[in-house]
């Protein structure tokens, strides 16, 4: 079954995805461990201030509500350093400086939201849970999706259900495109949005790719155009390992230097 990470990885490059599913599905860069690991450390993050802005009062001051916001978040972030550093499988210096980073980033973030939760304190009713609502809608985290008849599975990394419309959602660790968002993103998208309307019987007319780098998220319509692209990505796959051989294709010095199978890739050597 094809998995609906592995898209993006054929259109990034057809040989690494033949590659990953023929020789070795475990080998990892250190820059996909970092995405992990900045992956879980959000989700934290996002759970714990979730849980913070119901205990945030009326007539409390900006400061007070970074603070509540963000006070546990450090140490957050240090336990779960701790947990990698005692792992051992990413480099240290690495590790400490995607912390910083982190940490960085969520004191904005939380500085930002407390600044917009004063303005929703100022001018309307909602309170507690219901401010949490609106940064943090209800969701389905890490949904597995399965079809058979499209041989196509994937775990989305997060459904938001607004109004009984389920918008999937995927965070990237990598820096974005100038504008929208990269093709293979865009594909992964749509293949969710496919697997949820069979699977769950929702039509998904958008979805989101969360660039966690810049902070910012950005919609992928789902249109005929993209589901045509889609499955002649599919199609193209299937013919692949139908064929049983490595595909044709234009190397990239770029991307070879940074690909997990350049050791054991017969075009890269
Ligand atoms: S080394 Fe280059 S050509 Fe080989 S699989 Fe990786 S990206 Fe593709």
């Amino acid at each position: 079954m094809i998995s609906v990470s592995s898209i993006s990885e054929y259109v990034y490059c057809p040989a690494k995805m033949y590659l990953k599913y023929t020789q070795d599905n475990s080998a990892q860069t250190q820059e996909m461990i970092a995405g992990k690991i900045s992956q879980e450390i959000r989700r934290g993050y996002e759970e714990i201030t979730k849980r913070n802005i119901w205990n945030i009062k009326e007539n409390v001051e900006i400061d007070d509500i970074f603070g509540i916001l963000f006070d546990e978040i450090p140490q957050f972030i240090e336990n779960t350093s701790n947990k990698y550093y005692k792992m051992d499988i990413i480099d240290p210096t690495n590790l400490d400086e995607l912390c910083v980073n982190l940490n960085e980033n969520f004191k904005l973030e939380s500085q930002f939201m407390a600044l917009k939760i004063k303005s929703i304190l100022n001018n309307t009713k909602k309170r507690g849970m219901e401010i949490a609502e609106m940064f943090y809608p209800q969701s389905l985290l890490e949904f597995s999706l399965k079809n058979e008849e499209l041989n196509l599975s994937g775990k989305v990394d997060k459904i938001e259900i607004i109004n009984g419309i389920y918008y999937p959602i995927e965070t990237k660790t990598g820096i974005p495109p100038g504008s929208g968002v990269w093709l293979a993103d865009a594909l992964q998208i749509a293949a969710y949005a496919i697997l949820i309307d069979y699977e769950l019987n929702k039509e998904v007319l958008v979805g989101f790719i969360d660039y966690i780098k810049i902070g910012e998220r950005r919609p992928v319509v789902i249109n005929s155009i993209l589901h045509n692209k889609l499955f002649g990505v599919l199609d193209s796959i299937n013919g692949m390992f139908e064929k049983q051989e490595m595909p044709e294709f234009k190397i990239f010095r770029n991307k070879c230097e940074k690909c997990e199978y350049n050791e054991i890739c017969e075009y890269y050597g």
